[in-house]
């Protein structure tokens, strides 16, 4: 359930071993998804993480990445990085290739019973299913701003201050980050917070002083309980890979890996 990167890093992994995978998403397009908003650092140096055990797994992840991309293939916006140089990668061009090799079906999914998968992964992002006791999680707004026309190449690397990131697309968008809101799924465009992103911006990389940004969205990244990543065996046919916060484009992998590993325990395959 939940065709974001995790669903679809997930799905992409079961059918790699040998087993029939399909997506579930209440949108074929993926477009409101944190997955499509994300930046795409490979942040496992610079972000800060719950505990050592996530910040381990981060750098696994990262270090998980060049083989993930080049295993799904196709053209995605990759640079590798490691503890020197962090890397990045477009999320969209990620979720494109994906979507193109795994089954991905357009539904929202009400409850557990109602799919009659073998095994099921919840991976629905900040979108808590009620009703089922799961363990909660709640959306964390965040704003995007993007400037095109910029020459590719111009920005080398990850330019970062706090919580206020650069970071240049290949074709030359250069994509600038973030805001942080627990305002539930609040769809209202707030200028003050697009106008506060835009100043610490422009005191980060001058050469945006009087640019108007081409493009500006959010997303809402998952939070669950202390912003811990809720991964588990829920029951014998239910596994939760949701509330991944601000790293689920890098945990993706390393996600993929230890939720194929556990479906595949339980089938015993
Ligand atoms: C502004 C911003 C910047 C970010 N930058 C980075 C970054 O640089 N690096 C990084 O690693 N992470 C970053 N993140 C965080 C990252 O985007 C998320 O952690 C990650 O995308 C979560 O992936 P997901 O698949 O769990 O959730 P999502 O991508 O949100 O996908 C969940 C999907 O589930 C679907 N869904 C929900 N409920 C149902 C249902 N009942 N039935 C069917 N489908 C359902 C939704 O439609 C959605 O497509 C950023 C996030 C934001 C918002």
């Amino acid at each position: 359930m939940g065709g974001g990167l995790i669903g679809l890093s997930c799905a992409w992994e079961l059918g790699r071993r040998g087993y029939e995978a399909v997506v579930y998403d209440k949108d074929l397009t993926c477009r409101g998804s944190a997955s499509w908003a994300g930046a795409g650092m490979l942040g496992a140096w610079s972000e800060t993480f719950p505990d050592e055990i996530w910040r381990q797994r981060a750098r696994e992840s990262a270090r998980l990445y060049g083989e993930f991309v080049r295993g799904v293939g196709g053209d995605i916006d990759f640079v590798e990085g490691g503890a020197e140089r962090e890397g990045y990668v477009d999320p969209r061009d990620l979720m494109r290739e994906l979507g193109r090799r795994v089954r991905v079906v357009e539904r929202e999914v009400e409850n557990l019973e109602e799919l009659d998968g073998e095994q099921v992964v919840v991976a629905t992002g900040a979108w808590w299913l009620r009703g089922a006791g799961l363990p909660e999680v709640e959306p964390v707004k965040g704003y995007i701003l993007a400037w095109d026309g910029i020459e590719p190449g111009r920005l080398k690397g990850i330019v970062r201050d706090g919580h206020t990131y650069l970071l240049q697309r290949r074709g030359g968008r250069v994509i600038v980050g973030s805001t942080e809101e627990r305002i539930g799924f609040d769809r209202k465009m707030d200028r003050g917070q697009i106008g506060d992103l835009q100043r610490r911006a422009e005191r980060l990389w001058p050469e945006l002083t009087g640019r108007t940004p081409t493009e500006v969205w959010f997303g809402f990244r998952p939070a669950a309980r202390g912003d811990v990543p809720v991964l588990k065996r829920w029951n014998p046919r239910v596994v939760l890979a949701y509330g991944h916060y601000r790293n689920g484009i890098l945990l993706a992998p390393w996600t993929a890996q230890w939720v194929a590993d556990e479906v595949q325990r339980q089938l015993g395959k």
